[in-house]
């Protein structure tokens, strides 16, 4: 709400009644009346520099104030100030996965340093203990590499098989002409007649059983 307060408007001086000054001198004008009125006991208003108000009535004038009004609304409009200006918009991606959900260990540096080849030191330790320990992290490095080695050989194994199934699934399972001398009986009747055909190469008649 906007108070209108007109600039132009003549108003009586505090401290003396036969000053009429225009309301947007009045600031000037007050700073320099009030120093021909020493003897005054008008003092300011905290909300408003132009309201002398004598000093007995200040605090019931600070209830009434109309400029203690204008600086409440003020901070109450701020209070309401909407401080996202970026809101994020929920694009609502359906997700089954949480991730706070996993138990996952955290990472141990420790433990990969002694699954992997990492050459461990120990400075503090005798002579002989740092012997014993260099001899058990050669020991320990021959066996993470020899299990990698493993471990990698394993991995190509099951590649392997999967390729073949993978070949197997892709390939057109025929019945072994050669051993049976005919086609299977349980090969219905159209499939016989595309085997048939595949088979033409081997020149060799296919006569199925019915
Ligand atoms: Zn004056
Ligand atoms: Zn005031």
């Amino acid at each position: 709400m906007e108070i209108y307060i007109n600039p132009e408007e003549e108003i009586q001086c505090p401290y003396d009644k036969s000053h009429m000054i225009r309301r947007k001198w009045m600031n000037c004008h007050l700073t320099k009346c009030k120093r021909n009125h020493p003897e005054t006991t008008l003092v300011e208003c905290d909300f408003n520099f132009n309201h002398r108000i004598p000093e007995s009535e200040l605090q019931y004038h600070h209830q009434i104030c109309p400029d203690r009004r204008k600086l409440e609304i003020a901070v109450v409009k701020d209070d309401q100030v909407d401080l996202n200006k970026f809101p994020i918009i929920n694009h609502n991606v359906p997700t089954e996965e949480c991730w706070d959900n996993e138990n996952v260990a955290s990472y141990d540096p420790e433990k990969y340093c002694r699954d992997n080849e990492i050459i461990r030191r120990k400075d503090v330790a005798s002579a002989a203990q740092r012997r014993q320990f260099r001899l058990e992290e050669r020991k320990r490095i021959d066996d993470v590499r020899r299990r990698k080695e493993m471990e990698e050989a394993r991995r190509n194994e099951i590649a392997a098989t999967r390729q073949a199934a993978f070949g197997a699934q892709n390939r057109i399972n025929l019945p072994d002409l050669e051993a049976t001398g005919c086609i299977k009986e349980e090969t219905p009747q159209r499939v016989a007649g595309i085997l048939d055909w595949i088979q033409m190469g081997a020149k060799r008649p296919v006569i199925p059983k019915k």
